[in-house]
């Protein structure tokens, strides 16, 4: 098949008249200033797919359920209170249509692959289910549906607090042993679709131990993700127990590299950020769901000039929307440091430079080949040139008009693996999965 865009953003940059031949989902050719060659479809401007590095798909389900100040000091852990009710009536079908909806609505604003950070594993009651990857299951089913890309990342989740402190009842579904975890990914894999890719996720420092730390990244050769220094209360009580803060910790004891995420990676001291870049990990933001928890700002501006990689991620799923993600990234330097333009080299596009860099560190957190290249899946975002938004724009500005200024309506089609899962702006099967999702919620809280 051959798609043939006016432009494309290529790793080498922009480029016109762009032939993208694809074969069994792959690019297998891309070759600028062509003639669409017969038969080939013809659109106007394409950019790559981006991967969404962090994701708990249920969490879309809660959207907008937790905006009423509860007490004086509402944060993050009277959120994870809503959470933990929610979760006490979710079945795996419901996990399979709430989440359908969050991926249809990430293919709809230029995500292609998630990683789905999934630590709801067991039944309501704490028990594990017959087959330990039900709800493994039920995350395959969503990608399946929508078609969105998957890496799957099984959470193991063992306590309530650093060292080891029992887990309380609220966390029984999230729960395993080594040897059970080590069951449930290989019942996970066993359920995968062919492109998929398998890592696991330790939750926390929190939730881990140092020992389990070692036995569960120990069980795939795959991506490895981690939540980290998300909170200022997480970081002083990881202090308390180790001397160290959580990135400090694990940049000391773990060996951090590039098979490594952290996810938030929020509260950095300016030695653990430069620390964090140089290891060639990850840093996977998560700034719209980080801004509704109050979670604080990461130091994006000195992270960045250090060379440290980047994504993004959609976490909680309060708001799905890949270029929201990324002007929230800027917005919050922005003001912070009450200065513009701020995360891109002197005279560059700031929403150039941050889309390259959450491509690139998308691809490498989620374990796969990212852009409009040969031996790339062929993952392919355009733009609706008819949209206000764009009106007179040329090449050098598109990302910046998408991200800063885009609104609905700003992305036209959306290819995954060469499949066509986005058209006009909505998910082919938006319809069916909207309408069991409404039928899902009025259960769960009526
Ligand atoms: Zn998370």
């Amino acid at each position: 098949m051959d798609l043939w865009f006016e432009t494309a953003l290529l790793p080498t940059g922009w480029a016109g008249r762009v032939t993208v031949r694809i074969a069994e989902g792959r690019i297998s050719h891309v070759l600028a200033g062509t003639d669409p060659a017969a038969g080939a479809e013809r659109h106007r401007v394409a950019i790559p797919g981006l991967g969404n590095v962090h994701s708990h798909g249920f969490q879309r389900g809660m959207a907008g359920l937790s905006e009423r100040r509860g007490r004086p000091d509402d944060d993050f852990w009277s959120w994870r209170e809503i959470m933990y009710r929610f979760l006490d009536r979710l079945t795996p079908e419901d996990i399979a249509a709430i989440t359908a909806l969050a991926y249809a609505e990430m293919l709809e604003t230029g995500y292609t692959r998630v990683g789905e950070f999934h630590y709801l594993h067991n039944d309501i009651d704490g028990a594990r289910y017959a087959d330990p990857a039900e709800t493994a299951g039920a995350i395959v089913h969503a990608a399946e549906r929508t078609g969105i890309g998957l890496t799957l990342l099984p959470v193991f989740y063992a306590h309530s607090d650093f060292g080891g402190l029992p887990a309380k009842p609220g966390q029984r579904r999230f729960l395993s042993d080594i040897d059970g975890f080590a069951t449930l990914v290989e019942a996970s894999r066993a359920k995968l679709p062919a492109d998929a890719v398998l890592g696991v996720a330790p939750h926390s420092l929190r939730a881990v131990t140092p020992e389990e730390l070692r036995a569960v990244t120990a069980l795939t050769t795959g991506p490895l993700h981690i939540h980290a220094a998300e909170q200022t209360r997480e970081v002083e009580a990881c202090l308390a127990w180790s001397g160290a803060r959580p990135v400090e910790w694990l940049l000391d004891n773990l060996g951090i590299g590039r098979r490594w995420t952290l996810i938030h990676a929020t509260h950095l001291t300016g030695a653990e950020a430069d620390r964090l870049a140089a290891s060639g990990a990850v840093a996977g933001l998560c700034p719209v769901t980080e801004a509704n928890l109050g979670d604080g700002i990461f130091p994006a501006e000195r992270y960045l000039a250090a060379g440290g990689a980047i994504a993004t991620g959609t976490d909680s799923n309060i708001q799905i929307d890949a270029a929201c993600e990324l002007r929230a990234i800027e917005y919050s330097q922005r003001l912070s440091l009450r200065r513009r333009a701020i995360l891109s080299p002197e005279g560059a596009s700031v929403g150039e430079t941050l889309f390259h860099a959450a491509l690139a560190g998308g691809g490498q957190a989620l374990g796969v080949e990212t852009g409009i290249a040969p031996g790339a899946p062929a993952d392919i975002v355009s733009l609706n040139m008819d949209h206000p938004g764009f009106a007179g724009a040329s090449a050098d500005t598109l990302l910046d008009r998408w991200i800063f200024a885009g609104r609905a309506g700003a992305i036209d089609c959306v290819w995954r693996a060469g499949t066509l899962q986005v058209v006009g702006g909505k998910h082919r099967g938006s319809e069916a999965i909207a309408s069991h999702y409404r039928k899902t919620l009025e259960r769960l809280l009526g």
